[in-house]
């Protein structure tokens, strides 16, 4: 019997970016302005979040809009007051301190940025995953700020790992070099997939197309065929973090799946 009784699509904000980050090979020229999302699941085990979106203060100070975002040549990401993580949770009516669970898919900032706003969380992440976000030198995707806090209560793991009945962590490297991905179970919507970054669109999923950007092609690869098997053998609802397309149908937060 699963744990986890309904989800949540937090709208984050979005970024605009070529094409090609997206999709290999998909052109410069075509700017196209793709969601960040995060994913709230309710459980029997208090209340789990998916990845955080990204801090605001990032876009909004303009010393860390230069670090972060000029420096590397990159546009900042647009992040309204409503896509912020506390006024969206707050809408759906919970408090920070009713979140005990937090998944980070990886270790970029569009992911990281709400972990502040969790003081009491315990935060999963792959041991491979922290290794390359805490190494020298960083890919400059990481923002150390948001999780080099000594109080956060890391779960570090290695490989596929199951939190509850009904929610699963699944090893997809390839897009960084720890990325995991979520299997859950939903009591109407069955089974699902929280799938981060292992691609960005669901063309990377439908036409098996590498992401603009992997650490490692051929694990990128066969983690986005790793997906794909498990979504056809079980039926699976795809959750794709920065589909452009699927943000429109989806259900938004306080709305929700079951
Ligand atoms: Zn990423």
């Amino acid at each position: 019997m699963s744990a986890v009784t309904k989800l949540y699509v937090l709208l984050c904000g979005y970024e605009v970016l070529p094409r090609s980050v997206s999709i290999r090979g998909g052109g410069d020229r075509f700017v196209m302005s793709v969601p960040i999302s995060a994913y709230l699941l309710e459980t029997h085990q208090g209340y789990v979040l998916f990845d955080t979106g990204l801090d605001p203060v990032l876009v909004r100070d303009p010393v860390l809009r230069q670090r972060h975002f000029a420096d590397h040549g990159w546009e900042a990401p647009v992040v309204w007051p409503q896509h912020e993580l506390l006024p969206q949770l707050k809408t759906i009516g919970i408090a920070p301190d009713d979140v005990s669970h937090v998944i980070l898919s990886h270790a970029h900032f569009d992911h990281t940025g709400g972990l502040k706003d969790l003081p009491h969380v315990k935060v999963w992440l792959q041991q491979a995953e922290h290794h390359y976000a805490f190494k020298e030198a960083p890919h400059p995707g990481v923002v150390r700020a948001d999780l080099d806090d000594p109080a956060i209560d890391w779960r570090l793991i290695d490989g596929d790992y199951d939190i509850m009945p009904g929610l699963s962590l699944l090893s997809t490297p390839g897009h960084t070099p720890g990325h995991q991905s979520a299997r859950i179970t939903l009591p109407n919507t069955g089974p699902a997939l929280l799938v981060g970054d292992v691609g960005d669109w669901m063309a990377n999923f439908d036409q098996e197309i590498l992401p603009g950007e992997a650490s490692d092609d051929t694990a990128a690869l066969a983690s986005i065929r790793r997906i794909n098997r498990i979504r056809h053998d079980e039926g699976a609802m795809m959750f794709v973090c920065h589909d452009p397309d699927l943000i429109q149908s989806q259900r938004l937060a306080p709305d929700y799946y079951d």
